[in-house]
């Protein structure tokens, strides 16, 4: 029997590759090709920017590296959220009230988009809705309190409640955490499914994928258009649209100054014996921590849990350490059996927002949505499309968002990432 295939770019075989269904191969390009666009990256922002051009009538080209799925969007725990990856109150004080609330409307149409496109295009993805976060120290209760009060009365948001510590306890099926905050208005689904098929959608509205087949070099020709490189032809087209994220190396230095990879992992257990034991309400979780833990059961009743960043490209024992996570929650799991332990790829900005820019004319960057890119980067995808078929420039306040380079230069900003994020990890423990 032949090894199951394992992602050349991200460690571990996760559960989602395998219950995801027939996942299509799509051919390596093979030879020379000319388009309107080139997306470079098959995740969702590239997948997403496909489909909807090629729906305008767009003549586009995906050239994904590895195979559809391998990168964060094949990987990631699923869960949508509400709003940005900052919190409102932060946005606020960084760039202003309207802003801020501009931003939070952007992903708010984003979550509604997701939806339309996956009842539109057939996408069934296991959606569940419902979604709680919880404290993890008392110095965050009032500040969750404060939160669900700031959504309703300034985001018209009335969909967030606080919970106290009793129906935290109740909800989550343990009274490790202090108060928590509930969220009907958002969700979490098989992201894996809801990837294979916008890669499904895109190629029945006309978009050409590409698998196998990486972007080597871009340049620009005399007569302005991008030529892009692959080990066996070249692509030329008018527009690129870079949506690497996390995986772009240094295809493109300016972005690549701007966003910087780190490592999340998940495992996945068995269906678990008693799974009213665990979120009985089957909603998503994540907590207060800094190196988040993010939670929730599968449709098949298997918890998959999220907890631990690395900053290097080491992966060590997944399933060891989630483990340990997993058992100061719920004690009574100490012997459950893991049955997959995986990692993926996170893109951060130092601002923890997203990175989106024209580097150059006719090539667009879009990357660095932490760990909050499920509904946003479908959304960004679709609002490049809508800006490249003269619906205006909705993409304006995304670039208008003042996102610097990580100090340090080539060499140092790596160590200085990991140094910084080693420190706040440490805080978290003590
Ligand atoms: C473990 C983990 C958990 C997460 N959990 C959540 C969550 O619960 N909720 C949430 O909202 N977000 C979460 N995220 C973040 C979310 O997954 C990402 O923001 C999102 O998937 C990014 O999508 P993308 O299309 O921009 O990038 P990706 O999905 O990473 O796709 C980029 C693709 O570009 C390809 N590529 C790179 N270089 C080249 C090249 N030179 N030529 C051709 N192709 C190239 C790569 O192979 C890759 O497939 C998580 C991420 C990880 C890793």
């Amino acid at each position: 029997m032949s090894e199951p295939y394992q992602s050349p770019i991200s460690p571990g075989r996760s559960w989602y590759e395998d219950s995801v269904g027939e996942r299509p191969r799509y051919p390596a390009l093979d030879g020379s090709a000319r388009a309107d666009v080139l997306v470079i990256g098959g995740g969702f922002t590239g997948l997403s920017a496909a489909l909807h051009l090629a729906r305008a009538g767009i003549d586009v080209v995906v050239c994904e590296a590895a195979r559809i799925g391998d990168g964060a969007s094949g990987r990631n725990g699923g869960q949508f959220g509400t709003g940005q990856r900052l919190w409102p109150e932060e946005m606020e004080e960084k760039y202003g009230l309207e802003p801020a609330r501009r931003l939070f409307a952007m992903a708010e149409e984003a979550k509604a988009g997701l939806h339309e496109t996956m009842v539109r295009e057939g996408i069934a993805a296991d959606f569940r809705p419902g979604q709680i976060s919880l404290a993890h120290r008392t110095r965050y209760v009032d500040e969750f309190r404060r939160h669900a009060d700031h959504l309703a009365e300034r985001y018209d948001y009335p969909h967030l409640r606080f919970m106290d510590r009793e129906e935290t306890a109740e909800r989550l099926g343990s009274s490790t955490y202090h108060a928590g905050l509930r969220d009907v208005g958002t969700g979490h689904l098989h992201p894996m499914k809801l990837l294979v098929g916008l890669g499904r959608a895109a190629a029945r509205a006309g978009a050409r994928l590409c698998e196998e087949t990486r972007i080597e070099s871009l340049t620009r020709t005399a007569a302005g258009l991008w030529e892009a490189r692959t080990a066996r032809g070249t692509i030329s087209a008018a527009r690129v649209l870079l949506a690497t994220n996390a995986h772009g190396g240094r295809l493109e230095p300016r972005s690549a100054a701007h966003v910087m990879p780190i490592r999340s992992f998940i495992a996945a257990t068995e269906p678990l014996a008693e799974p009213d034991r665990v979120l009985p309400g089957n909603e998503a979780a994540d907590d207060s921590r800094f190196v988040v833990r993010y939670f929730r059961k599968s449709a098949d009743g298997r918890l998959l849990f999220g907890g631990r960043e690395a900053y290097t490209s080491a992966s060590g024992d997944i399933a060891g350490q989630i483990r340990k996570q997993v058992v100061s929650i719920w004690p009574h799991l100490s012997d459950v059996r893991f049955t997959h332990a995986w990692g993926g790829s996170v893109a951060v900005t130092m601002p923890r927002m997203p990175y989106v820019a024209e580097t150059q004319p006719g090539l667009d960057v879009v990357a660095g949505f932490s760990g909050h890119g499920v509904m946003l980067t479908h959304w960004t995808g679709k609002l490049y499309a809508d800006r490249l078929t003269g619906h205006g420039d909705p993409l304006a306040a995304l670039r208008d968002l003042d996102i610097p380079a990580f100090p340090g230069g080539t060499w140092l900003r790596a160590p200085l990432l990991f140094l910084a994020m080693t420190w706040y990890a440490l805080r978290d423990r003590l």
